[in-house]
């Protein structure tokens, strides 16, 4: 199959089963797998599909000898899952970055050019002649060389792939019409429309997958309103740097769920967002002191609670009408649930039961 390979700290499940629904809209012969769905291998014992779309974690990607994607996607770093990494930023990078080890100039590699670890890494990679693929970068300043790569300018999403027969015109949209909203989704969806392009998918087909594709589940997700308090599950942020986009990308002032088992998290980068955003927190975790620490003075009350049907009770007990509660927990769920899928779903059963 040609592959296309999509890894990040963030984002890759969403960027995977977005860039799968762009070949989709094509007509392309494609199978969706990898970490999410079915493995690689277990899709290959049905049949060879032409196409193949594969979110890989750090974890696969160490298992990798001479894996080569056509395609790389390299959407972030930011730290998590250190403790499989001795503690060390620069290892667990190193296993992000190698998704492109394999690559040759036949082959694509795009990557986040605002992600400050990633442009960091990607630099070095060429300064050290590590990284043979033809480069896509992609971000919202328009100072990035309008070529190969994609962008933002007035509310609109361009991306400019001159490899490609059909390139005359560089492919635009309205950020508005796109289905994802928040930065983060920005960045997802460039990312999957560079793909688009490089294959030579028309703008219809992109224009029509980025309006009609559905939000994940747990990400971002928004279950409804009571009392015109809506609920927003973002179960899946299990990472400071998650949630931060989530609370970025909401303009409702907020109750947040948050907590868990903490990896490793350092909460400064959320005190100014919390500061201006949070009106209340709710504490879910069976340990909540580094979230008092971090937060007790920047917001006006914080409550413990111990199971989902108490915190989402508490938080519309705490909102009012134009509020939004959202779970977004920056922090693994393995004290209280089974999962963040149980986690989200418990959410969203505590909700449903208001
Ligand atoms: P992954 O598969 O890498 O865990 P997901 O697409 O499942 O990523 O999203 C996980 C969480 O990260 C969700 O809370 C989502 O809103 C957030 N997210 C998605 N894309 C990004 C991104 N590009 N940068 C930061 N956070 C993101």
């Amino acid at each position: 199959a040609h592959i296309t390979a999509i890894t990040g700290s963030n984002g890759k499940t969403t960027t995977t089963s977005l860039t799968g629904a762009v070949l989709k809209q094509a007509g392309l012969d494609v199978e969706v797998g990898g970490n999410i769905g079915r493995s690689f291998a277990n899709i290959l014992l049905d049949r060879d599909p032409e196409y193949a779309v594969l979110e890989l974690s750090s974890f696969q990607l160490d298992g990798m000898l001479d894996f080569r994607p056509r395609i790389a996607m390299l959407l972030n770093i930011t730290p998590d899952h250190l403790d499989r990494y001795e503690y060390s930023l620069d290892l667990y990078a190193a296993s992000k970055m190698s998704i492109a080890a394999n690559q040759t100039e036949a082959d694509h590699f795009i990557y986040c050019a605002e992600d400050p670890i990633t442009s960091e890494k990607v630099a070095a990679a060429l300064s050290e002649k590590n990284l043979h693929a033809q480069l896509h970068p992609f971000g919202f300043d328009s100072g990035l060389v309008p070529n190969q790569a994609a962008w933002l300018a007035e509310d609109q999403l361009h991306i400019d792939i001159k490899t490609t027969p059909s390139s005359t015109q560089p492919f635009s949209m309205s950020i508005y019409e796109l289905a994802l909203q928040g930065k983060h989704n920005l960045y997802n969806s460039m990312a999957a429309g560079i793909a688009g392009r490089i294959l030579d998918i028309t703008h219809d087909d992109i224009r029509n997958a980025m309006t009609d594709f559905r939000a994940l589940e747990h990400r971002l997700q928004s279950l409804g309103e009571v009392q015109k308090i809506e609920f927003i599950n973002d179960s899946k942020a299990t990472n400071v740097n998650s949630t931060w986009y989530a609370l970025e990308s909401i303009q409702k002032p907020l109750i947040w769920i948050v907590g868990g088992v903490d990896k490793g998290n350092d909460y400064t980068e959320l005190v100014e967002m919390v500061s201006t955003k949070v009106k209340a927190i709710v504490c879910l975790g069976l340990d909540n002191r580094k979230l008092h620490e971090a937060f007790a003075r920047h917001v006006d009350l914080m409550v413990n609670c111990r199971s989902m049907p108490e915190a989402v009770r508490m938080a519309y007990h705490l909102g009012d009408a134009g509020d939004a509660v959202l779970l977004s927990p920056a922090c693994a769920s393995f004290d209280l649930f089974e999962s963040y899928e149980d986690r989200g779903n418990r959410f969203k059963q505590a909700f449903l039961s208001l």
